[in-house]
């Protein structure tokens, strides 16, 4: 089987190559937080560098207890006996969809890899436009019309995968939307993975997000981890909570076996690094907030002037991507032989250095590209020493 590098990984590469040509980059198209380890991860790491050993398949107890505790913060109830650590959530989530077998719903547009794991295990994702503003959520009337029409034609379909908040828009889909969802997986029987990894990075203080966990608990799967909130993407490490019901125990047994096959278990100095992060102690806690506010202000700044430059784009209440159409521009665009979102990915490169993903990547707009957000995009602004000064603070 011949399988082709993951658009955001594959970007990596180009500027990579470009990096060691000696040529200018900007890297705006992996997913990543451009922060450095916080001081005491860095010290929590270390501290644990003697253990050598591999750990137990489904993560270190107290790693799992930690996470327990994390998920309760947010009013969601965990066992530690029914959670999954993992090498990064992205491994775990393909673990899921081998696990649960049969096709999977996943919302258009939506992070690139959720397609391309359910066809590696040979499934086909069946797509569903989210609403506007309502990203990661397949819209729940045309799910229950997808999900119907989809096993007329004899095709298994078992799961629906949602992103909370949303990556590429980085919007936060109302609780309407999240319940009204989860009402229509249980009447259409669909086991729910609710990719969660963006859930800390809301940038402002009132905006809630609500997890499909809260509306059927019974059937949903919750996916998180620190790649996003802490920037520890390079640690990888990600954790599942299964659903406390006969279904969810299957499941956690089916992706522990997985697990067993594939990973045997992740680092265990980064578990042990993990279990004070998901601690959640005041510096990490700031650390993340800080993290928060930063984004939401290169997102504030950088949305107003693509609407002024005649790209309106809706502002982003989470995460650090931009999901721009570039539609408007197409008269512009055509001139320098620019005709989609993926040739203007390629221009950008080969003109500035600027890595980008095209939008059709996430099954979104042929126009379309998701920019990930850097307060290097600020240089220069009145916005850059304030994004400076925020990112500079440390305790
Ligand atoms: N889910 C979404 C929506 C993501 O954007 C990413 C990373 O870009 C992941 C999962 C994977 O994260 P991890 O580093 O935990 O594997």
């Amino acid at each position: 089987m011949s399988v082709p590098v993951s658009a955001t990984l594959a970007i990596n590469e180009a500027l990579e190559k470009r990096r060691r040509a000696g040529l200018p980059v900007l890297p705006l198209g992996f997913g990543e937080a451009g922060l450095p380890v916080h001081p005491a991860l860095r010290e929590a790491l270390s501290a644990h560098g003697h253990h050598n050993s591999y750990g137990p398949v489904t993560g270190l107890p107290e790693l799992r207890t930690a996470a327990a505790g994390y998920w309760q913060r947010r009013a969601l109830p965990a066992d530690p006996d029914l959670m999954i650590v993992g090498p990064g959530s992205k491994p775990l989530l393909y673990g899921l969809l081998l696990s649960l077998g049969g096709d999977v719903v996943v919302p258009a547009p939506s992070w690139v890899s959720y397609a391309a794991q359910a066809r590696l295990t040979g499934a086909q994702p069946v797509h569903v436009p989210a609403a506007p503003g309502q990203g990661g959520v397949p819209q729940p009337e045309l799910l229950e019309t997808a999900v119907t029409q989809a096993r007329s034609l004899g095709r298994d379909v078992r799961s629906v995968i949602v992103t909370v908040p949303d990556n590429p828009t980085g919007t936060v889909p109302s609780r309407d939307t999240v319940e009204r969802l989860a009402e229509v997986a249980r009447e259409l029987d669909l086991v729910i993975v609710s990719d969660e990894i963006y859930r800390d990075l809301v940038h402002d203080d009132v905006t809630l997000v609500h997890s499909p966990a809260e509306f059927a608990p019974e059937r949903t799967v919750v996916t998180t981890g620190l790649s996003k909130n802490l920037a520890l993407g390079g640690w990888r490490m990600g954790l599942a909570r299964f659903p406390d019901s006969a279904a969810g125990q299957q499941l956690h047994s089916g992706v522990a076996g997985v697990a067993s096959e594939i990973w045997s278990s992740p680092a265990t100095p980064v578990q042990h690094a993990a279990a004070f992060a998901l601690s959640e102690p005041d510096q990490l806690v700031e650390r993340v907030d800080r993290s928060r506010r930063l984004h939401g202000a290169v997102a504030r700044a950088v949305c107003d002037r693509l609407t002024s430059a005649g790209i309106p784009v809706p502002t982003p209440q989470a995460a650090f991507y931009l999901y721009p159409d570039f539609q408007p521009w197409r008269e512009h665009l055509a001139a320098h032989g620019v005709t989609s979102g993926a040739e203007l990915a390629t221009y950008l490169l080969d003109s500035y250095g600027m890595g980008t993903v095209p939008g059709a990547e996430f099954e979104g707009g042929d126009k379309a590209l998701r920019i990930r957000l850097a307060t290097s995009m600020l240089y220069g602004t009145d916005e850059a020493e304030q994004c400076a000064a925020l990112a500079a603070e440390e305790p």
